[in-house]
């Protein structure tokens, strides 16, 4: 990898480079996180324009999906069970803490394997763990799926709007106009899915790509790399071996190839993306709370018109979500950004989880 490089010395060789400004985008929220907390967009500037992607599935949860958890909850009888930051995602009207507040059953889980405790404990009520996440959870999902049915549990079931991360970056890539030449590749997932996944992005379109950690030295050592790079179109480099191996960790992604199929997936502000969600197997549909209380999440074929009116709806309030989501505008190009839009009166899904581009941004000022 070469001699050891202070991060003075990599930020100097950054300033070095000759040409056009070389836009690099990242899509995960530790990175986003690193990036903005320590002002490294500032640091690699002009030289390098840093933009950050759809890393954050809470933040890329449909407003579909949120609204029939929503009429779960009104279920008798049903406990609703979620990560943390799934209650502040606003559906068409309403979220699962103004639910919670009204005094439904909704309950916050560190882990969906706590789920099998609590459908353990009460017998008597029907429990669902709304998932989501990217191929870091699934296999956890997935875990949790596969005890509940070892054990027999027969009143708890999951709520699936997992997302895949390649058929999005895919979806990107294949706008003409996206304009980005780098990908910090999200660590997390890598370390899950192994090198070998991310590879296509410089074998099928030619942009380079290095998967990286989370420490500010990690974000700047992989700007570095790619920028000394700039010229060779492709290159590709695994910078986080430590943690992420060619094949991947085996045991996680059999375990999400027994019990997942992929399926189409909505994502907020961007619309529906082929193969980019994971669908409950046959074997395992007994745990499918889609299926289980007809929520006909699969059925992604179409948007509704009240969906499309509502993707309208956020461009007339000149909220740019979309465009951030895809890499083509930054928080601060928002005119509502820090005024009408804050994570305490969100208007848009990037300022609504703490791994959103705009709330991380408006965290740190920048
Ligand atoms: Fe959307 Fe708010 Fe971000 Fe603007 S600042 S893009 S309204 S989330």
């Amino acid at each position: 990898m070469g001699k050891y490089l202070r991060i003075e010395e990599m930020l100097s060789s950054i300033h070095n480079m000759d040409g056009d400004s070389y836009t690099i985008m990242e899509v995960c929220g530790s990175h986003t996180e690193a990036i903005k907390k320590y002002g490294i967009g500032e640091l690699v500037k002009p030289q390098i324009r840093l933009l950050s992607g759809p890393g954050c599935p809470v933040c890329v949860t449909s407003e579909d999906y949120i609204d029939k958890a929503i009429e779960l909850t009104k279920v008798k009888d049903i406990i609703i069970t979620t990560f943390g930051d799934m209650l502040r995602v606003k559906g068409r009207k309403e979220n699962l803490l103004e639910q919670k507040e009204k005094g439904r059953d909704i309950r916050v889980l560190y882990t969906p394997i706590d789920a099998i405790d609590l459908a353990r404990a009460h017998m008597n009520k029907e429990i669902i763990f709304l998932a989501v996440g990217f191929e870091t959870t699934a296999p956890i999902i997935a875990l949790a799926i596969k005890k509940a049915r070892q054990e027999k549990l027969h009143n708890l079931s999951f709520y699936i709007g997992l997302k895949r991360m390649k058929p999005i970056l895919r979806y990107i890539f294949n706008d003409s106009d996206h304009g980005i030449k780098g990908l910090i590749c999200p660590g997390h997932v890598a370390s899950v899915v192994g090198e070998h996944y991310f590879e296509f992005i410089s074998k099928e379109y030619g942009i380079s790509g290095v998967i990286a950690g989370f420490e500010s030295k990690d974000v700047v050592q992989a700007l570095y790399y790619l920028s000394l790079n700039k010229e060779k179109s492709g290159y590709f480099n695994n910078l986080y071996r430590q943690c992420v191996s060619y094949q991947g960790n085996q045991k996680a992604i059999e375990l999400m190839e027994e019990v997942f199929d992929d399926c189409d997936a909505k994502l907020r502000g961007i619309g529906i993306i082929e193969g980019a969600g994971f669908h409950i197997q046959k074997e395992y549909v007994e745990y499918d709370a889609s299926v289980r209380y007809q929520l006909e999440e699969h059925n992604v074929n179409k948007m509704t018109d009240k969906e499309i009116n509502k993707c309208q709806d956020i461009k007339r309030n000149k909220c740019v979500c979309s465009d951030i989501l895809l890499g083509k505008s930054e928080p601060k190009d928002c005119p509502l950004y820090g005024g009408k839009c804050t994570p305490e009166h969100p208007v848009g899904p990037c300022m609504i989880s703490g791994e959103g581009s705009c709330a991380i941004s408006y965290k740190y000022l920048v």
